[in-house]
């Protein structure tokens, strides 16, 4: 284990009581953050090859006492186990490892997960009860994609609800590493299935055998993405795996803007705005800004994960507006009109 690797920035004192972390994290910020970073894991390792103040022993300690009241037992980085110390500029407001129940518990009292909880879990009530309005039914034709697509909208909150609220399972590393891939799978389904409506409204002009020879290589493409993002282990891999579905994706808005291209007129907007919302979050989500530059002051509102949550809702909100746009558009007896090239290919 390297402590260094996990940007401890609190000094051996630290470790004694939560007065001494708490100072310790006001000072840290306008400390040099590298040296601090550097000395103090230093210090935090000798400690722990020593046995003094062995954290993972307070953890167990937080499992097993009984809690008259469950907030007041929050942890700070150093106290949580390496798997969920990702970020280390949220320095407290950590819950404690809890059971099934602890953790539903835990949407009663204010933590650093909380936001994340509640920008994901508040969509799936929004869209579950908006289902008999979310399209018009009545209009649309088009079999299956209705359905994938309001599929598509529910399964990213799915995944990251159950993801931020049992990650802190006690079980440990082995629950964690299964709901971050139920997390990514999420992703997957919403960032490949969740784009076959704009796929094939782009190419809803073509041939039959064509459409069909398009879309099963776009299948193939979606599932090698999910076996690179099951398989990756590093964030930014994961990211990279949604890649070529991505790629994909601007193919087909440049179809769209061609004369060979289907799809409801102004839609584009909301095409663009999709992936750029979605891009724009992860990466605000990958340079943990602004909480990099206010560390400690940003654990429970506003860092960079709660932002990228919020970003990319409305991400799927503009992958929505498309859908439904295009949704109708196919179903039209007359969309191919105006595509002039439609019969050749
Ligand atoms: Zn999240």
């Amino acid at each position: 284990m390297t402590f260094s690797e996990n940007g401890f920035i609190l000094d051996d004192k630290t470790m004694k009581t939560k007065d001494e972390e708490h100072s310790l994290n006001k000072c840290s910020a306008v400390a040099n953050e590298d040296e601090v970073i550097r000395r103090n894991s230093e210090n935090l390792r000798k400690e722990f090859i020593l046995g003094k103040n062995n954290i993972f022993q307070r953890i167990r300690s937080y499992e097993d006492a009984p809690r008259s009241s469950v907030g007041s037992s929050l942890l700070h980085f150093p106290e949580v186990p390496p798997h969920l110390r990702f970020n280390k500029y949220v320095l407290g407001h950590y819950r404690p490892l809890l059971d099934i129940r602890g953790c539903i518990a835990s949407l009663a009292y204010w933590h650093n997960e909380t936001i994340n909880i509640l920008t994901h879990a508040v969509p799936i009530i929004f869209i579950l009860l908006l289902i008999p309005r979310i399209l018009p039914w009545d209009v649309i034709t088009i079999p299956f994609l209705p359905v994938i697509h309001v599929a598509a909208c529910l399964a990213p909150w799915v995944g990251s609800t159950f993801y931020h609220l049992f990650m802190c399972h006690n079980t440990g590393q082995t629950v964690y590493a299964f709901l971050l891939k139920f997390d990514l799978f999420g992703i997957w389904f919403t960032q490949t299935l969740g784009a076959l409506v704009t796929i094939c409204s782009a190419i809803h002009c073509f041939e039959y055998q064509t459409k069909r020879l398009l879309l099963v290589f776009y299948i193939l493409i979606c599932i090698l993405s999910l076996y690179q993002a099951m398989t990756v282990s590093t964030t930014w891999g994961r990211r990279f795996a949604f890649t070529a579905p991505f790629s994909i994706r601007v193919l087909c808005l440049m179809l769209r803007l061609s004369p060979w291209g289907g799809g409801a007129p102004n839609t584009t907007y909301y095409v663009v705005m999709q992936d750029l919302l979605a891009i724009i979050g992860g990466y605000i989500g990958a340079v943990n800004i602004p909480e990099k530059w206010y560390p400690g002051k940003m654990d429970l509102v506003f860092n960079s994960h709660h932002i990228m949550h919020v970003l990319v809702v409305a991400a799927v909100y503009q992958m929505h507006k498309a859908a439904e746009l295009d949704l109708v558009w196919m179903s039209s007896d007359s969309a191919c009109q105006n595509i002039i090239f439609h019969q050749n290919l």
